[in-house]
This record gives C-alpha cells, structure tokens and sequence, in this order.
C-alpha cells in the first residue's frame, strides 16, 4: 500500500554517508498512548508529522496532518514536540532533539525568513539565496545597544559576544566559519567583518579591511557549478584593536590556492573572476599598456563554454575592485603592473605548439607566434628565452649540458605550469601587498579576533588530491571542535568533580593519525614516493595500500583507488595526479626564465624563484639536476595547517555551521535530505545535547564573589572564605539548586541564570 509509511532506522536515510556518521536520536520512543504527536519518515524519505489514533502490539495507526490514515511499527517513530515550541530559537529549548525535531524547527523558522538558529553555542546559519532585510545599520546598531530585535540569533549576535568577550576577558577569540561550498561561508564572514568594522571602527582602518574582500574575492574566487561566486582558497583574517577597541590593524593569511583552475575549468564553470573583469573593464588606455582582448578570444578562459554570469557585470565588477585597490592603498602602478601579469597569463594561455620530427615540437606561427610575442613582452624576457624555455630542456649529463627538445604534451604541460607560477605568485604578492598596507600599527595590543573561512568536506564522483587536503584541513578543525565543545567539557566537569551524564562524541584521531602520522602515515608516504623518479600513481596506491591497511578508516580498492572514513563519511580517492601536485615542480628551465625576467614587480616571483633554486642549487640536488627540489605541497599545507590550529588554540572560538538548503540555490526550498545530511556531519545534534545536559556558565569561586559579592550586605559580603560568599549569593538571589552546581574551584550554571544577576549588577554599577 503506497499510502503507508514505511518506516525505516533514522540511520539508513544518510545514504551519501556512511556508518561513521551516528543517527542522531534522543532515544527510540514507546508510545504507549493514542494522541500524541509523532514524526513519521514516508517512502519519499521525508519527515510528516501525524497523530497516534491506536496502537496494536507494535503498529501504530496514524494520522497525518495531511488528513491521511497510515500504519506505522511504533518502535520506529520519533516524538514530536508540543506546539508550545513550534520555532524556538535555540534547539537547546526542544524537549525532543530528534532529526527531524530540529529539521522542522529550522525549517519553521526559515519560512518566516529566521535564518539564523542557536544550537547551543554554535550558530547555525541556513543560506536564504535571497536578500534578507537584517543587515541595516539599525540592525547593528540594535545589536550594540542589545535593543529591539536584537535578541535573535544572528551573526551580529556572534560577532558581538566575541568582541565583548576579548574586551572583557582579554582573550583573543576566533569565529570559525564551516560548511560545505555554496553553504554562505564567505557572505557570513562578510556580515561578520561589517559588524567589527562597525563595532570597531573610526580609527579609518575599517573601510581598508572590508575592501579587501573586494580584491581577493577577484582574484581568489570563481564560478563553480556549486556557488557562483565559489571561494578557491581558504582565508583567516586576523583583526587587531587597540586599548580603546579600535581596530588598529589586520593580518590575513591565505591557505591553498587552486591553481590548476588557470589553465583548466570544467564544462559551465570559469576561471578566477579577475580575468574576466580585467577584459571586460580595462579603459582604453589600460587595454593598450596591458595588450588585453575581450575573454572570448583566450583559450584559457573559452574552453569551458562560460564567459559570464547571471546577473554579474564584470565590467562594474572591475572598477569597484580598482576602488577596492586604491581603498587599501595598492599604488596605481603596482596595480598595472598586476594587470600586465594577469595580460601575461592569458596571453601564455594562447601560445600553441606543432610537431615537426618524431615527438619533437615547435612554437607554431601566427596566432601562436603573436601570443609569444606579446607574453614576453609583458614578462619583460627575450622572445627566444620563453620559447627555448617552452620548447627545450636542458639536461645536465655527463659534465655536458644537453638541450633536449620537449614533446607536444610536455611542452604544453610546461606552458601551464608557468601559467599557473605567475598566478600563485601573483596571489602571493597580492595577500602579502594588502597585510603591508593594514599592517599592525605600533599601538597594538595583542587583542584580535580571527574570522576562519575554510572550504568545507568535499565528496565527489571522483576525488584527488585537493579533496584529500581538503579533507584533511576539515578532519583538523572538527578535532578542535570536538576538543572544546566536548573533550574540555567533559574533562573540566569530571575533574571540578560535578555531576552529570556522560555524553559520547566522536574522536577523529585514528584519521588524522592516517594522514599526517609521520613515519607511516599518508602525507609521510606520499613525500616518499615523490622522491623517486620512477614512481608512479600506481606504486604510490600500492605502497599506501601496503603501509596503511591496518589503520580501520582506511580501505584499499582496485587499481589506484582507496577509501578513508572521515568524520563526515566514507570517501573514495584515486591516486592520479597525487605525485606530480605534491610534487608541483617548476622546470629549472622555467624558473631561470623566471628570474631573467625584468619584471617590475621584483618581489613578484622572489618567493616561487628563491624556493626553487635555493633547493637547486644546493649540493644535495639532485642527479639529473634539472628539477629543483623543494617543501611538498602536502607538507607545507601540514605546516600551514599546524600554525593555524595554534593559532585557533590560544583563542576562545565561536562557532558558525553554514548550511545549504537545497542544491539549485533557490530562495524558499528546503531539500530535507541535504539538510540532515549536513547537520549530521557537522556533529550539530550532539553539541545541543551537552549544552543543554551541562552547565554552560561558569565562574572561578573568586571570579563569582568579586563580581557579585558586593550585591550582598556588609555582614555577609565580609566573610573571609570566598566559597562562604558565593553560597551567600545564590541564596540571596534566589538562584534553584537545580540551577546549579558548586565544583571544586568554579560555580557552574545552567543556560541563562546569571543574566539577573548581571542586570542587578548593571543596574547598582
Ligand atoms: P560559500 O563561501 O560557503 O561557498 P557563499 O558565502 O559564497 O558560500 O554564498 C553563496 C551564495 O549564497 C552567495 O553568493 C549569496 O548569493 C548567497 N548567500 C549566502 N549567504 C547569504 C545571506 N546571508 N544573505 C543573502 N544571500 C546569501
Ligand atoms: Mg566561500
């Protein structure tokens, strides 16, 4: 009967994701009464709520709130909870945390245009795809002044409670944004910085900071079949203030660029925004110094049969990234001369070759030709360098130098390669230009807040090895959020010696373990293999497969295929490419050219050359000598990676979970499926259950008194012993026993009880 529900475990609906990934339950219900109200998974997979009419030994009859009749094993369904609670604001309030308890909550409140919802300390923000009227200066002001509608959860909200918190405590805090690509990552860190700047501002320093937004947006972003404006790097802003809460200064610090995007897109998808902007916006005159063309006439930016996007005009998207670049005070000739490399690039794109004998290749004629010209034109170097550079080698054999012609393939991998060194470069230049320009002033405190925007897990079809970093950079900072949410949750109660229900997470070590364990672990292999000339994908899977078969999330498949159980579900990878982009080598041949070129931004390569041909030229080069050896991709993302949790560490974080509605970026749409999906791998569910079982407040006994103590009367307010006052107090304000706890050097509270306090405090200030 198509009318009945089938009701099936919670846990077989995570069909993209694996066991790994625990349903997340309260319990599994018995509903021994008729009436009440129960969610009911359909055949379709989706969440109704109903009525129980009866109950036969374990088939429950029910009634839809769509007026339908369907039976049901009772065993299965999940309670749902009284209307009373239709919405709240925080998931913590829900007396039943089921799946699709808080699905509906968010649900609720996402059709009135709520998009923002607490869990606990965590805020989850669901991507409206559509302007929501919450981002006015009313609205920070009502945030500041804790006015009005200020007392829903918003990313002011979090924004403010850091900034209070670094003023208050001293403490330098971080808000760590996740979520998968399109979720509102970089629009939510966007909303962040505003309400900092504002927060923070009239030291002139603010209008610097949110206009390097602008600026790495073009170049750092593009339009992927996900998000049209799809970050390819992951970004950490640092903002300093000063004694008085000004913002004097700001550090940023890139992670990852995706680089092979220069040279290659997918079908429907395009290269970094700045291209296209520098085509279609140059002036005239800009056009001329630069040598630029419309984007059409580039094979780096024709091939994936996507020139535009809906409802984006490069042009004007041009000339607010040049204000951009004046705001943050990049000199006009330092941004032609970024242009002149950008013009470089594409017209390297263009540069064809033909084969002449056997495998051996040419630069070809005409249009070829001109590309050449103009390319070495704008990287200031000798016509005949960038040829023989593209064309030749220069093997060191014997005591002679040989010049080996490249073949077709060859020579066109070693064109895209000093594609895609200008643009890191470039990128490099760029980040490092913007941090001189907001550079920490001399009056610099310490105190900062960092705001994290990080590429979210990625599962695809195929995953290679920027999805394995990827993923390992998410593995990172899900272990820093179970540390604090969890781990330091529960050890500081068992060791304050308080009471409480032990709540279970899940600890990811055994994958990190596999990755970055050094000697054996993958990162270690990989390098490995990377340092012998005859490895291939193939030696490399197996050698992985060899080493690594013991640890339980990793599991061999055929061929160059293996799987690793990450946190967030099981992913398949294969192992081509793995060598070559670890490796990302640049011909010594190349990098010479590099450094002959007379480029006017001097700093420009210095980083890409210096790394290269110091390791070059060091004795311990190697045999054949014409590639240059240095730091892996893998390590030096490790080391990125490292610095950056040390960071994160010695900050109080602030979490936000972005969260995609549905895939085709409608307004309005909730695909439950998706949305389960994602609040599964973010671990969500378990984070509201210890917030709401624990005691999310607490103060050092000394803390407490000294804030606190001089509400009391003189008699009791003079006692010697601390403890003595703390107990006074939560007897003189009435504070219910069940509120609280007293541990061994900290009072410990339930959500939302010191709030009196703090205004009694406020008010007799
Ligand atoms: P991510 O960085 O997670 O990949 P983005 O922040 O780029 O995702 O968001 C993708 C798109 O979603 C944005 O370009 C914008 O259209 C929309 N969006 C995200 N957050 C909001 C918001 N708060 N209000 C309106 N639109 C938003
Ligand atoms: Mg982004």
């Amino acid at each position: 009967n198509s009318e009945e529900c089938q009701l099936m475990e919670v846990s077989d609906t995570s069909t993209a994701l694996s066991s790994s990934c625990r349903p997340l339950v309260d319990s599994v219900a018995t509903f021994k009464g008729e009436n009440i109200r129960v969610w009911c998974l359909t055949s379709e997979n989706i969440w109704i709520s109903g009525v129980v009419v009866s109950i036969q030994d374990t088939q429950a009859v029910i009634r839809t709130s769509d007026c339908r009749i369907v039976t049901a094993s009772s065993g299965l369904l999940q309670p749902a909870n009284p209307d009373i609670l239709e919405g709240v604001d925080d998931l913590i309030k829900l007396s039943y945390l089921n799946e699709p308890a808080v699905l509906h909550d968010l649900t609720y409140r996402y059709s009135r245009d709520m998009i923002y919802t607490r869990a606990g300390p965590v805020l989850i923000a669901v991507n409206p795809f559509k302007k929501v009227p919450i981002y006015t200066a009313d609205f920070i002001q009502a945030y500041r002044k804790k006015t009005g509608s200020s007392l829903h959860p918003h990313v002011y909200m979090t924004a403010d409670a850091a900034f209070r918190a670094m003023v208050r405590e001293g403490i330098n805090q971080s808000i760590i944004i996740s979520g998968e690509s399109g979720a509102g990552k970089t629009e939510t860190a966007k909303i962040a910085m505003q309400y900092l700047a504002a927060l923070g501002g009239g030291g002139g320093l603010e209008d610097e900071i949110l206009q390097t937004n602008p600026i790495l947006e073009a170049f750092g972003n593009a339009k992927t079949l996900r998000n049209d404006n799809s970050s390819r790097f992951g970004k950490l802003i640092d903002i300093h203030f000063d004694n008085s809460g000004k913002i004097c200064g700001a550090k940023i610090q890139t992670y990852l660029l995706e680089k092979s995007r220069v040279v290659q897109q997918a079908g429907g998808e395009r290269s970094y925004h700045v291209f296209y902007q520098l085509c279609a916006g140059a002036d005239p005159g800009l056009q001329e110094r630069v040598k630029v063309r419309p984007a059409q006439e580039y094979h780096y930016l024709n091939h994936s049969d996507c020139l535009s996007i809906d409802n984006v005009d490069d042009a004007e998207q041009f000339y607010l990234l040049r204000r951009a670049m004046n705001v943050v005070q990049i000199s006009n000739e330092d941004q032609e001369q970024a242009f002149e490399m950008l013009s470089a690039v594409l017209w390297i794109g263009n540069i064809t070759f033909h084969i002449v004998d056997h495998d051996n290749v040419i630069v070809d004629e005409n249009e070829g030709k001109l590309a050449v010209k103009v390319a070495a034109g704008l990287l200031h170097c000798e016509i005949h360098e960038l040829v023989a550079a593209l064309s030749t080698r220069k093997i060191h054999a014997g005591g002679d130098d040989i010049v080996q012609r490249l073949t077709y393939e060859q020579a066109t991998d070693s064109r895209d390669a000093l594609a895609k060194a200008i643009y890191a470069s470039l990128f490099d230049w760029l980040v490092d230009r913007i941090n001189k320009s907001l550079e920490v002033g001399k009056r610099r405190t310490g105190r900062s807040i960092s705001i994290l925007d990080i590429y979210g897990f990625e599962s695809f079809k195929r995953n290679s090895f920027e999805q394995l970093c990827i993923n390992y950079a998410n593995e990172r900072l899900q272990q820093h959020f179970n540390r604090h949410l969890f781990k330091l949750e529960q050890e500081e109660y068992t060791s304050e010696n308080i009471d409480w229900t032990r709540v279970d997470f899940e600890d990811n070590q055994e994958c990190l373990d596999l990755i970055e364990k050094r000697p054996l672990g993958m990162i270690s292999l990989l390098d490995e293999e990377c340092t012998f000339p005859r490895a291939t994908d193939l030696t490399l899977a197996e050698k992985l497969k060899e080493h690594l078969r013991g640890n339980t999330c990793f599991k061999g498949e055929r061929s160059k295929a293996f799987r690793i159980c990450h946190y967030a579900g099981e992913v398949m990878y294969e192992t081509n490419g793995f060598l070559e982009k670890n490796r990302d080598l640049l011909h010594a041949d190349l990098l010479q050219l590099l450094s002959s070129c007379d480029s006017s931004l001097p700093q420009l390569f210095a980083a890409a050359i210096g790394e290269g041909l110091q390791k070059m030229l060091s004795p311990t080069r190697r045999a054949n000598g014409t590639e240059s050896q240095k730091q892996s991709v893998a390590a030096k993302f490790k080391g990125q990676l490292n610095k950056l949790m040390q960071r994160l560490e010695s900050t109080e974080p602030h979490f936000i979970r972005c969260i995609k509605p549905n895939p085709q970026h409608l307004p309005n749409v909730v695909d439950q499926e998706l949305v389960l999906q994602q609040l599964r791998c973010c671990g969500v569910l378990e984070v509201v259950r210890i917030a709401r079982s624990g005691y999310p407040t607490r103060h050092s006994h000394n803390q407490f008194a000294m804030r606190y103590g001089f509400l009391l009367p003189k008699s009791l307010s003079s006692q010697h012993d601390v403890l003595s006052v703390c107990v006074a107090i939560l007897h003189q304000f009435v504070i219910a026993p069940e509120m609280y706890q007293i541990g061994i050097t900290k009072l410990f509270f339930r959500a939302g009880q010191i709030g009196m306090l703090e205004d009694l405090r406020q008010r007799t200030l």
